[in-house]
């Protein structure tokens, strides 16, 4: 078992290997392209992959979220075909299928959670999760990775994925996701900036370790399998401490914006990913990955 997970990133169409200019080295991949690439990588070892779709039209409810013949139900289906010992990972969110570009439905509501104007539905939010989480699963998805930082998102999920009879499928939370600039080169590759407010209303504040600790406590108690920590580097105290206080496999995210800083120099690539493990991650997801396995 690799301890590497190697994010990936899927357009609809053929033949396209998109380079993507905030992350030198990473692409855009459409499903007969991402096979290529995953080909090789299989076969040095690596046993995980995390998907992230790219719709070809995004909607007010991101439709293609959830449809079974949207990006990442097809993505899954065709890798499972090819690579059937291959551990598919998927995200699960809205922000890159809705037009708003929010992680949840929007409502003009003020009684819900709020920020800069940002209103989010948290009952329909945590209904389409729970219905996205479930296509995934029926696609052949191993993990489903709520990122939407949504309350109650990984007991829906687990309750979705159960009553549908999912109840292998396992879940990877995004538990402890901060309100990060690290993250900048990756709304790029997605395409999925806010299209207005930001996200600090429901990602955490950098300053607050007990608040991302207490995420972790409360998506372990509604069912995670395994906790996450985004971004990794600058967050390795919170890393450090998931894995001293609960007694649950820990990945940490290796963000876009870190990639971006360290590529291209080995040495200082091979310290970070040291770091990360002396934290006690046991999961890494890391664009490098490729340079570990
Ligand atoms: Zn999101």
């Amino acid at each position: 078992m690799s301890q590497f997970i190697l994010p990936y990133f899927v357009v609809q169409g053929n033949g396209q290997k998109q380079p993507i200019a905030s992350m030198p080295g990473i692409y855009r991949f459409s499903i007969d392209k991402l096979l290529e690439d995953i080909d090789p990588v299989v076969a040095q070892g690596l046993d995980k992959i995390l998907l992230f779709g790219l719709p070809r039209e995004k909607d007010e409810l991101g439709t293609e979220a959830f449809a079974d013949d949207g990006i990442v139900q097809q993505a899954v289906k065709v890798i499972k075909d090819h690579f059937p010992q291959l551990i598919v990972m998927t995200d699960v969110c809205l922000c890159a299928y809705t037009t708003q570009g929010h992680c949840g439905v929007m409502t003009n509501d003020k009684c819900q959670m709020s920020n800069d104007g940002v209103t989010i539905d948290s009952e329909a939010t945590l209904e389409a999760l729970a219905r996205i989480a479930v296509s995934h699963a029926r696609a052949g998805a191993a993990y489903v990775a709520p990122s939407a930082m949504m309350r109650g998102q990984v007991r829906a999920i687990r309750k979705a994925l159960d009553d549908n009879s999912y109840q292998q499928v396992k879940i990877m939370a995004y538990s402890a996701k901060f309100a990060s600039s690290f993250y900048g080169p990756f709304r790029e590759a997605m395409n999925c900036s806010p299209a207005f407010g930001d996200r600090r209303g429901y990602q955490l504040d950098p300053r607050d370790s007990q608040a991302a600790l207490e995420r972790i406590r409360i998506e372990i108690d509604e069912g995670a399998d395994m906790v996450m920590v985004k971004p990794a580097l600058a967050y390795l105290d919170i890393v450090f401490q998931a894995k001293q206080l609960f007694n649950k496999p820990v990945a940490a995210y290796n963000v876009s914006g870190e990639y971006v800083l360290l590529h291209g120099q080995p040495t200082l690539i091979k310290e970070a990913i040291i770091a990360i493990q002396r934290a006690g991650a046991d999961y890494i997801i890391t664009y490098h990955a490729k340079e570990f396995i």
